[in-house]
């Protein structure tokens, strides 16, 4: 009797669960080209910048990359092989490229029709420049997980490049007190590098311009001289003073409000100018990320007190009518978050159709944010012109005045380019390749 439920038990076990299992892979399939139909209709096949690309020779349909990614389904399986099926929400992770077993993934910046401006850098962090360094987003990865590995990791090649210590001059200088620049700071002052740390504005980085209590989503990661920390979700707040404890436990020594302008190479080192006075270095570590300067409109009336370019206190525009151009994750969090605020009229103006590469989560939050009238989206609109009382808005070809108090242009940052070039350092256009 017992050997019958057995064996009975058996072989629902054996039927069961490749049945299951094929149901599943199935329903995830369809998804994977539903999702894909859906990118091609609107448009949003182009990647932004770092993204996989998949030698379907190679690909033997394991599927691992698919569940890998952290931003959700951006890969799916589709007649077999693997394909980006939301193309232009991958931000770089890298995560498919790791979990791929037969190495048919490679991440690659821009494509062949859409190329992506990149300074020259090479597997050692080292620009053309010998003995520039760059870590960060400036290099193109985004992310802060990103930023903190390379960041640790110039420094590694740093010190074994630097044969013998000058005590006239530091070892390195870190540009850039973001977390690429932060954890490389750190690093340095583990493996007992003379290093010194400037930063134009505070500690933080670019996270320091996110808007108040921004939930930041991101993965565990290892900080030298402090440990792992393994959230996955943040808060903004709590992440600078994350920061804060690191660099108070480690003793690091940060120069903020320091710009640095100008690099020369002068009897075997680097002179380095900064708004301050100056600093001698053997190595430089540029981890000034991709955001200094903000991207302008070029619009009459963009130079007005009522523009800004980062929203670093939404509470102060309490029942305010409010014009937030952009369409990426800067953008809709801005919009969000002054949404949130008692009697704000929000207005969301972005030049395309649809957002295209916004975090799945901001893309729910802003769609129920436009269910339920928080935030009006104004898509292929272009603010025209800002005028003190009202923006001239063009939609479908006919103007309109807004009546308006405050202009948020959140469209993205210009890469310091005059600057890495006057240090000499080559800039490339990458047209999906490493
Ligand atoms: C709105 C928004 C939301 C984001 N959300 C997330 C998220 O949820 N998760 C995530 O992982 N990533 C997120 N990112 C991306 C993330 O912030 C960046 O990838 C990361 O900060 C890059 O780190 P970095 O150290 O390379 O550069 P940055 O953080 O940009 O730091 C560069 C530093 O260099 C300094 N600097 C620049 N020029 C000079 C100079 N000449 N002299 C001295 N100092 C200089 C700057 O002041 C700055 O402090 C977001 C970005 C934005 C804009």
């Amino acid at each position: 009797m017992l050997e019958i439920a057995i064996n009975s038990l058996t072989a629902l076990v054996a039927v069961g669960i490749p049945a299951w299992y094929i149901v599943k892979n199935s329903r995830q399939r369809k998804r994977a080209s539903e999702k894909l139909a859906q990118a091609e209709e609107r448009g949003l096949t182009e990647p932004v910048s770092l993204h996989p690309k998949i030698d379907l020779a190679n690909c033997i349909q394991t599927g691992a990359c698919v569940p890998s990614c952290p931003e959700g389904e951006i890969l799916g399986i589709i007649d077999g092989r693997a394909a980006m099926v939301s193309p232009t929400k991958c931000i770089g992770h890298g995560a498919c490229e790791a979990a791929c077993p037969v190495e048919a993934i490679a991440l690659v910046f821009g494509t062949e029709r859409r190329g992506v401006e990149l300074p020259f850098v090479k597997p050692t962090f080292e620009t053309n420049v010998s003995g520039v360094y760059i870590a960060g987003e400036l290099g193109g990865m985004g992310l802060i997980r990103n930023a903190v590995t390379q960041g640790r990791e110039a420094i590694e090649f740093i010190s074994e490049s630097l044969t013998q210590k000058d005590s006239a001059v530091k070892d390195v200088i870190v540009v850039g007190a973001g977390p690429a620049g932060l954890a490389a700071s750190l690093q340095a002052k583990k493996q007992g590098l003379n290093v010194v740390t400037v930063d134009q504005d505070d500690i933080g980085g670019t996270v320091l311009s996110y808007p108040r209590q921004k939930l930041v989503m991101t993965q565990p990661m290892e900080i030298p001289l402090y440990g792992r920390v393994k959230f996955r979700e943040i808060i903004k707040e709590d992440l600078l003073e994350l920061w804060h404890q690191v660099i108070d436990k480690t003793g690091l020594e940060v120069k903020t409000h320091e710009k640095v302008e100008e690099i020369e190479r002068v009897n075997g080192h680097f002179k380095i100018n900064t708004s301050k006075g100056e600093h001698l270095a053997q190595r430089v570590l540029l981890a000034i990320g991709r955001r200094g300067t903000p991207r302008k409109l070029g619009v009459p009336g963009e130079k007005t007190s009522k523009v800004a370019y980062r929203l670093l206190e939404p509470e102060q525009y309490r029942r305010k009518k409010v014009v937030v151009i952009g369409g990426g994750d800067s953008a809709i969090e801005a919009a969000l978050a002054l949404s949130e605020q008692k009697g704000t009229e929000v207005i969301l103006s972005y030049r395309k159709g649809a957002f295209s590469r916004i975090k799945e989560k901001n893309e729910e939050r802003i769609e129920q944010a436009i269910q339920l009238g928080k935030v009006r989206v104004a898509f292929e609109s272009q603010v025209k012109e800002i005028k003190r009382e009202h923006v001239v808005l063009s939609q479908n070809n006919k103007d309109a005045k807004v009546h308006n108090d405050y202009v948020f242009i959140m469209i993205g940052g210009v890469l310091p380019t005059q600057f890495l070039q006057n240090i000499g350092i080559s800039i490339e256009k990458k047209f999906g390749e490493r």
